[in-house]
């Protein structure tokens, strides 16, 4: 066996071209198959599995009974062979029959082998059939085996495709059913959609898998790459929305791949393989999402579907397939349906046709939903199976706001639909209307009603919702999209313009929150590459930025700059004990004085606040609130924390109630000692932009939210409708009886007075 992979691999692909070529039929090939890989890799036994209505059937071996041929048929997911099928994955063991799902099939006589390794023969993202290995003797394969394996499994497909062997024909992939689908998903960007099914790419069809010459494969490649490169060049330059913000950085990243040298050489390898440009890049590919399905970060997954993205478009280019949805133009309103998308497709479309988007991944940190979202495009994530469950042109209504779906729905539901549509629109016009109005309860009590925001952009939505200022500035947004360390001056310069846009009105800004789940690339820590178990309980936040003092540093001197001859609010994230507090104040106050030395223009005071999120702090307020100048509870952090279950974990998002007896007296709790220190004391976690929720947290004294600015114009109106006096009786009636289902008691005391809530 050759050592490099792709000798190893040319080495068979070339027998294997062969037998392809060959005048005999489908079964005879797949013999002699067998035989070729068998002795190229020394092994005993050599087998192909297909799937044949849905079940995986033995279809050709060397080394196992022959008797089991066509015999021997296992269930997807049934035994090692099933396993690899549906999880699309590799398999390699030394001992195979301790492998908890292996599955004994005495008619095969495979009790002989210890040793196991498969690879899933893939088309069109799916396992069409496996192609495994064994050995009498106990050993792992070696990667180079397992290389070659992999990528004679991809040529397979070609030769099981043409001879309509395994369960693949399109027929297998449309959809039968005609009938009404309702399907959930996963919020990623808010609103309502109407349109057709579209399908964003038209799979590439890829025809020749074994190159006759590879040097002309190499210089199509080349030329592909050169083209794609031209291609998103031009894109990033001509992205809609100016060369400043967030969708700028999400272009440049996007761009780094592109240019990507590791990325290049992968597919030059597999081309000296024995593959053609097209196989050679579909290669590259499967190992990469084989590779990434091993590793769960969110973070890396999104950069995956980036590097899809681009590997799709290289695709198209070098096959000459070149029409993805957006390139032939959309006809009517559409609903583009995808496995994922990266920002760069989304950008191709036109926004005026499409209605909405549909992805069976998706998350809310990917920078596609980043531009969906600066597009105005609704998007729902995780609709599992989506593209299989659809036909081109069918309606789908869909309710991102209430996470769902219609397929092909009745013209009642049409209807009801095109009515909720209706209300939501003018609800929208009516909080317009309202954006002058005070946000005061009936019986006159005022209620601050503030935004969160993050980027230069957002601070728009001040004057477009009406609110009273930024709540809760977070400052680590531009840390996260920038691709180096943001310098002093850049930082100076955002913060600046935010408290130009916002005039009068305050705007508090959170010192960086970043560390933990929200690692920077730039940013190593001395001890490298520690691994947090718990990042969210880790080194983040204040903790990081009081030991990295400079970083505080250069952020509390653009912060006083930003703001010479007006008031800074600063506020500090994730205080645990006081001592934080004062050490991080206290290096403000440092940079002030430095600068009041050096002659600098002032801010005329700086306003001191912490976050309430550690439940620890709620505990020695007596020695914290003497000292602040507000205090912001971040409920986010807070209700993770009390009931111990990480705030994103989908199994857990439902599970605890916001407003569940315990988070309510702890808040309880802290807003009386708050009274009692007369400290002013806000909440700017996602509990208080739901208007029920709004509403519990005004009942218990809460006089500040800070909320995202889409809740601003319900919340309002939940406000102005409200007697404070009479909810505040209400809340303390609940809390002291012990009722367990405050959010149904709510919920009624609202409808009682025809308060809207949600
Ligand atoms: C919170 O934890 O409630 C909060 C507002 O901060 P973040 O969501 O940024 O952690
Ligand atoms: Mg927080």
């Amino acid at each position: 066996m050759p050592s490099t992979p792709a000798a190893a691999a040319r080495q068979i692909l070339i027998r294997l071209q062969e037998v392809m070529a060959a005048r005999t039929g489908a079964q005879a090939k797949l013999n002699k198959v067998v035989e070729i890989i068998g002795e190229s890799l020394s092994s005993e036994v050599c087998s192909i599995y297909l799937v044949r209505e849905g079940v995986l059937e033995l279809f050709a071996t060397r080394g196992l009974k022959q008797e089991a041929v066509h015999v021997t048929r296992m269930a997807m997911g049934e035994g090692l062979v099933g396993l690899i099928a549906t999880n699309v994955e590799t398999m390699n063991l030394d001992e195979a029959a301790s492998h908890p799902d292996f599955s004994y099939r005495p008619e095969t006589g495979e009790e002989l082998f210890h040793s196991f390794a498969g690879v899933p023969i893939v088309r069109r993202e799916r396992a069409i059939g496996v192609l495994c290995v064994q050995h009498a003797e106990p050993r792992k394969y070696e990667e180079v085996e397992i290389e070659a394996l992999q990528t004679v499994a991809m040529v397979m497909s070609e030769l099981i495709a043409n001879a309509e062997l395994a369960d693949d024909s399109p027929t297998d992939l449309r959809v039968t059913d005609t009938g009404t689908t309702m399907l959930h998903g996963l919020q990623l960007v808010m609103g309502m959609g109407r349109g057709h099914v579209v399908f964003h790419q038209p799979r590439v069809h890829i025809e020749h898998t074994v190159a006759e010459d590879t040097e002309a494969e190499r210089q199509r490649v080349i030329s592909a790459f050169a083209k794609m490169r031209e291609q998103i060049d031009r894109m990033t330059g001509a992205a809609e929305f100016g060369m400043e913000g967030e969708h700028q950085e999400v272009l440049e990243t996007y761009k780094m791949f592109a240019y990507d040298e590791g990325w290049s050489r992968r597919i030059n390898e597999a081309i000296d393989s024995g593959l053609t440009a097209e196989a050679a890049i579909e290669r590259v590919q499967q190992r990469t999402r084989m590779r990434m399905r091993q590793i769960d970060d969110p973070l890396l997954s999104d950069r995956m579907h980036d590097l899809e993205d681009l590997a799709n478009r290289l695709l198209r280019i070098v096959s000459g397939q070149l029409g993805t949805a957006a390139q032939m133009g959309l006809r009517q309103d559409a609903v583009l349906i995808a496995r994922n998308l990266g920002p760069a497709e989304l950008l191709e479309y036109d926004r005026r046709r499409l209605k909405g988007v549909i992805l069976e991944e998706g998350s809310l940190t990917a920078h596609v939903t980043i531009v969906a979202r600066a597009m105005g495009v609704p998007v729902l994530g995780r609709v599992r199976d989506i593209r299989h469950l659809v036909n081109e042109g069918d309606l789908i209504l869909m309710d991102v706001t209430d996470n769902s779906l219609l397929i092909r729905p009745t013209a009642d539901m049409e209807e009801a639909f095109e009515n909720r549509l209706h209300v939501t629109q003018k609800r929208r016009a009516e909080f317009v209307a309202m954006r002058d109005l005070p946000s005061v309860t009936a019986d006159g009590q005022r209620v601050e009603l503030m935004v969160n925001a993050g980027l230069r952009e957002d601070a728009q939505a001040l004057d477009m919702v009406g609110a009273d200022g930024i709540g809760l500035f977070r400052t680590e947004f531009q840390f996260l999209v920038s691709a180096t360390l943001p310098q002093r001056e850049k930082q100076q310069r955002l913060y600046k313009d935010v408290l130009d846009a916002a005039g009068d009105r305050p705007v508090i800004f959170r010192t960086v929150d970043i560390g933990g789940d929200k690692a920077l690339p730039y940013m190593q820590r001395d001890d490298d590459d520690e691994h947090e178990d718990n990042p969210a309980m880790g080194w983040r936040a204040l903790r990081l930025a009081l030991d990295r003092d400079g970083l505080m540093k250069a952020q509390a001197r653009a912060l006083l700059e930003a703001a010479a001859g007006k008031v800074l609010h600063v506020m500090f994230p994730m205080v645990s004990e006081p001592w934080e507090y004062e050490q991080a104040r206290a290096l403000i106050e440092h940079q002030r004085a430095w600068l009041h030395s050096r002659k600098k223009k002032l801010p005329i005071a700086v306003r001191y606040g912490a976050m309430l999120e550690v439940p620890a702090l709620a505990e020695v307020l007596d020695i914290l609130l003497p000292q602040l100048d507000f205090l912001s509870v971040g409920t986010n952090d807070l209700t993770q924390f009390l009931f111990a279950a990480d705030r994103s974990h989908p199994r857990l998002a439902e599970r605890y109630d916001w407003l569940s007896i315990a988070i309510l007296r702890f808040l309880d709790r802290v807003v009386r000692t708050c009274e009692t220190y007369q400290v002013p004391v806000g909440v700017c976690g996602e509990m208080g932009g739901r208007t029920l929720e709004a509403m519990a947290l005004v009942g218990l004294g809460i006089r500040r939210l800070s909320i995202t600015p889409a809740s601003v114009g319900p919340v309002k109106a939940m406000i102005r409708a409200i007697d404070a006096n009479e909810l505040q009786a209400e809340m303390r009636a609940l809390l002291d009886g012990g009722v367990r289902d405050v959010r149904t008691r709510l919920i009624a005391w609202a409808k009682d007075r025809h308060i809207e809530v949600g």
